[in-house]
Parts: C-alpha cells; sequence; structure tokens
C-alpha cells in the first residue's frame, strides 16, 4: 500500500482535492490507520489545497459566532471515541480543557473550532500540499483499462498520479442571476476581510439580503462593527425562522440516518429532506433571532432605530454611482417600493455545493448519472461508473441526494472518512496494481481515446 516509485513518478494510493475539514478527516483517519499498520498496509496520501495556508471559512469568522454541531462531532471521536485528534485531546494539548469544562458549553465558538481545525492540520502536515489548485484529473489507462489518475496542479509540472481520487472541494458562495461582485456589493463569505478594509465612519447604511444563519449573522455583525450605522436586513419570509435542533429531529444527522436514507426509495428521501430541511436551510440560531428581536426592540425604546428588518420585501434592482449603491426594495404584500441608500450591500444567499466531477474532463463520462443528472454513489462514496474503473473516485460533500442532509455538513465528518478509508483499502487490496505510465502521451486524457476505450457515456444514469 505504500508508495510505488517508478521512473521517479509516485503512484500514492488517493489524492485528496481540497483541504477542508472533509479531507483533513481523512487525512486523520489515515494516519491513525498508518501508525499502527504493517508498513506495507500503510496508505499514501497527497491532499492537495488552493489556499495558502489551512482555513475554515475564514471569511466569516466573526467573533461571538458560535459552532452548530456538538464538539463532539470533531474530526475523530465519532469514529474513534479514544482518538488524540479530539477536540478534547486539542483543549488539553493547549491546557484549556478544565477551563472549556467549567464554561459548560457544547457548542463552543467558531474561532475556537478554527484553531482545533489548523492544530490537526499542522499535525497531518506532511500529507497536504497548500497553493495547490487542481485543475484537472486525468484518466491513466492500462491495458484498456483506467488504473489511476493524474491530477495537474496550478503552476506546477509535476503531475501527481493516484490509484484513488477523493473529491472534497466545499460549498462555493452563490448569488442570484445578474448580480456581480464589487467593492460594494459582496457575498458574506468575504464579510470579515472586507469589513476591516472600510473605515466605520465612511459606513452610513448597509443592506444584507437573506434570512438564512449567514444573514442573521451579517446583519449583527455589521450592527456591532458599525455602531454609527443603519442595517437594514431585507428578506422575503415574514421573520427569521428558527433552525430545529431539537434532539429527535437531529438523529437526521447520525451515521445510522446516513444508512437509513441511502437505503430509502426516492420518495422517501424526498420526504425526509422537506421534512428535516429546517434543521439546516434558510433557518437562524434561535439565540441570535432573540438577541435581533432584543437589539430591535431597545432601539424603539431609546427612539433611535437602526437595525430595520425588512421582512416579505424582496430586493428589485441594485444600480451603483462612485458614491453609493442604490437598492430598489418593494414590500410584497403592498407592491410599494423605496430606495434604499447604501455605503454596503451583502448577499447572504447561501452557497452550492462544488462540483468536484467537473475536475474529471472526459472522465466524467464514465461516471453514472440519475434521472436528474446527479451522480450515483455507492454507500461508501465512490462514485458508480460503467464499466468499473480499476481506480476510484470518492466524493466528500455534494452527495445529499444519496447519503442525506448531513452531506455538506461537519456531522458525520469522522465517520464517513473511516468509511472511505476502509473502502479504499478494501480496494486496493482486490484491484490490480496501476502500471507506472511516466510518458504523458499514455494518459488517456481525450475523448477520442476513451471513446476507443471500454468506457461508455452513461450521464443518463
Ligand atoms: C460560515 C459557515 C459556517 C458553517 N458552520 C458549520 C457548523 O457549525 N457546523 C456544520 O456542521 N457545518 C457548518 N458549515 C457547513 C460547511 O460545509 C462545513 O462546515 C465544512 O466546511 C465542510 O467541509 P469540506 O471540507 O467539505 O468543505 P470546505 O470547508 O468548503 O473545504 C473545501 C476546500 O477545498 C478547497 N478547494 C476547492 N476546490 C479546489 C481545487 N480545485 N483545488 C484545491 N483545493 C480546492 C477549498 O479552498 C477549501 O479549502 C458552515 C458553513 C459556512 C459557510
Amino acid at each position: 500500500m505504500t508508495s510505488a516509485r517508478h521512473d521517479g513518478k509516485t503512484i500514492h494510493d488517493l489524492v485528496g482535492v481540497g483541504f477542508g475539514p472533509s479531507n483533513l478527516a481523512l487525512a486523520v483517519a489515515i494516519e491513525e490507520h498508518n501508525t499502527l499498520a504493517a508498513p506495507e498496509h500503510r496508505v499514501d496520501a497527497l491532499f492537495l489545497e488552493k489556499q495558502q495556508t489551512f482555513g475554515w471559512h475564514r471569511g466569516m469568522l466573526v467573533d461571538g459566532a458560535t459552532m452548530q454541531v456538538s464538539f463532539l462531532k470533531d474530526l475523530a471521536t465519532m469514529r474513534n471515541p479514544t482518538s488524540d485528534f479530539s477536540f478534547v485531546a486539542y483543549l488539553h494539548s493547549i491546557d484549556r480543557l478544565v477551563d472549556f469544562v467549567n464554561h459548560k458549553v457544547f457548542f463552543p465558538l467558531r474561532a475556537e473550532f478554527h484553531g482545533y481545525l489548523e492544530w490537526a492540520a499542522a499535525r497531518v502536515a506532511h500529507q497536504v500540499r497548500y497553493a495547490a489548485e487542481v485543475l484537472a484529473i486525468e484518466p491513466v489507462v492500462t491495458d484498456g483499462r483506467i488504473t489511476a489518475f493524474d491530477v495537474t496542479v496550478a503552476n506546477d509540472p509535476v503531475v501527481h498520479r493516484a490509484r484513488n481520487v477523493v473529491l472534497a472541494p466545499g460549498l462555493s458562495p452563490h448569488l442570484p442571476d445578474g448580480v456581480g461582485i464589487t467593492t460594494r456589493v459582496w457575498h458574506n463569505s468575504r464579510l470579515v476581510p472586507n469589513v476591516a478594509d472600510l473605515d466605520p465612519a465612511d459606513v452610513r447604511t448597509a443592506v444584507v439580503v437573506g434570512a438564512g444563519q449567514s444573514a442573521a449573522e451579517s446583519a449583527d455583525y455589521l450592527h456591532r462593527r458599525f455602531p454609527e450605522a443603519q442595517i437594514h436586513a431585507v428578506f422575503s419570509r415574514y421573520g427569521y425562522s428558527p433552525a430545529d435542533d431539537s434532539p429527535f429531529a437531529n438523529r437526521i444527522f447520525d451515521p445510522a440516518a446516513v444508512d437509513h436514507y441511502f437505503e430509502a426509495p426516492d420518495q422517501v428521501k424526498r420526504q425526509l429532506t422537506d421534512y428535516h430541511r429546517n434543521t439546516n436551510y434558510s433557518v437562524v440560531d434561535g439565540d441570535l433571532i432573540e438577541e435581533l428581536y432584543r437589539r430591535v426592540y431597545e432601539e424603539r425604546v431609546r427612539g433611535r432605530q437602526r437595525l430595520y428588518i425588512r421582512h416579505a420585501t424582496r430586493v428589485v434592482e441594485v444600480r451603483e454611482d462612485p458614491e453609493a449603491a442604490h437598492v430598489d426594495v418593494e414590500f410584497l404584500p403592498t407592491g410599494k417600493t423605496e430606495t434604499l441608500r447604501a455605503d454596503v450591500v451583502v448577499y447572504a444567499t447561501g452557497y452550492r455545493p462544488g462540483d468536484g466531477l467537473a475536475l474529471l474532463g472526459d472522465t466524467a463520462r464514465a461516471c453514472a448519472r440519475d434521472e436528474y443528472g446527479r451522480p450515483r454513489l455507492g454507500r461508501d462514496y465512490r462514485v458508480v461508473t460503467e464499466p468499473p474503473l480499476d481506480a476510484g473516485i470518492y466524493l466528500q460533500g455534494g452527495t445529499e441526494h444519496t447519503h442525506g442532509l448531513g452531506s455538506t455538513l461537519l456531522s458525520n465528518i469522522a465517520v464517513r472518512a473511516g468509511e472511505i478509508l476502509a473502502s479504499i483499502n478494501e480496494h486496493t487490496a482486490s484491484d490490480p496494481a496501476p502500471e507506472a505510465e511516466t510518458d504523458a502521451t499514455s494518459r488517456a486524457g481525450t475523448g477520442a481515446d476513451l471513446a476507443s476505450g471500454p468506457v461508455t457515456s452513461s450521464r443518463q444514469g
């Protein structure tokens, strides 16, 4: 299982694309496996991350923001409760465990969890290359079968060859059609650095668009950071809706729920997702809703209103001139419109899972799809290919249609990492080893190559 080196080229057991919490959890699982495994059974992994250093949604590391998942759902505990990569082990290592226990908190600060993730990432740094944006993944064909992948990184002539790729590109910021980023118009994913660049005296009015957690956090943050400014929170709901984090509903994120969801017929999958969307989508932590309401009320008492919750309202148009953005908003019940002059407009309009398979180029044609064009996966997160390949493609994230609501969250990253590692180990034991093909011309990176080989298009699933 250790990497083979042929003609100067290493064949990794796996290359991971992206190094957020999902692939970090996998790196931790590999580290623990390698510590116990005989040398020939160790897994050689390389993770490629486009950021310069480890960072988990840094643009939203708002002071005071807390985790929305228990600290016990860290990188390892749910898979291995005795792991020394746990959040508790982190606290112990920095001599803060006793203070944390006295704090009696289940949902730590996001900044604190970020510190934990950085600590874990530093301990597996030998598995990671930063400033390494993956541009393409091309198949390596041996005797007409795809046995490995060559992974190309921006500004790097070295191609990384692997028997498996684990794609974890995470979430990408989403903006409504027609909205573009400018110096005044942002997505919330850049909130903290963009606010830091502004002189509070220059901000008289800010508009936040959206009704989810990030929108409420953005409104709260701008209201605190710009103490003289008016903040307008614009959304079409009548009020912010609370996230359902009650114990029975929370079971939808259990490891067992992944089994249930995976096995369920499509109609039951849809039903479960619809019932429990309000655990995650377009909902806000109850304490934050109470806090925002308290502030609005206090301002009314004091007769100086700054925080405006513009409910049942939609943004019709945003125009910009050198002085300001002009936001036309419509109050939906009456159709009445008015224009807000804004120094800053923050779109907190969500994220979409990145499409890892897009990196696969022509190989993506071998990935089986369902009737909606979504990739078909095994329970082990391995993409189903037609015909089966001797090399594995695994997805972390973007699997809500097969593995349920926790797919883009932290809830199951520890257990999922263990399942993917077990699958890779099983396949490595049974699949033939790839040949080392160091000559670039031997890679089947073109449609013509694939068409002449055994791989057929299966887009229709
Ligand atoms: C502000 C915010 C707060 C959140 N809080 C919580 C929470 O409290 N609890 C919870 O369960 N979930 C939370 N989430 C959900 C979030 O999806 C997960 O926390 C987590 O980020 C998922 O980890 P990931 O590794 O799959 O994706 P990401 O964290 O997005 O990491 C993906 C990584 O891949 C890299 N990458 C992408 N493309 C390439 C490429 N081509 N080449 C190289 N690198 C690439 C990116 O730079 C990134 O570092 C939150 C999300 C946001 C936006």
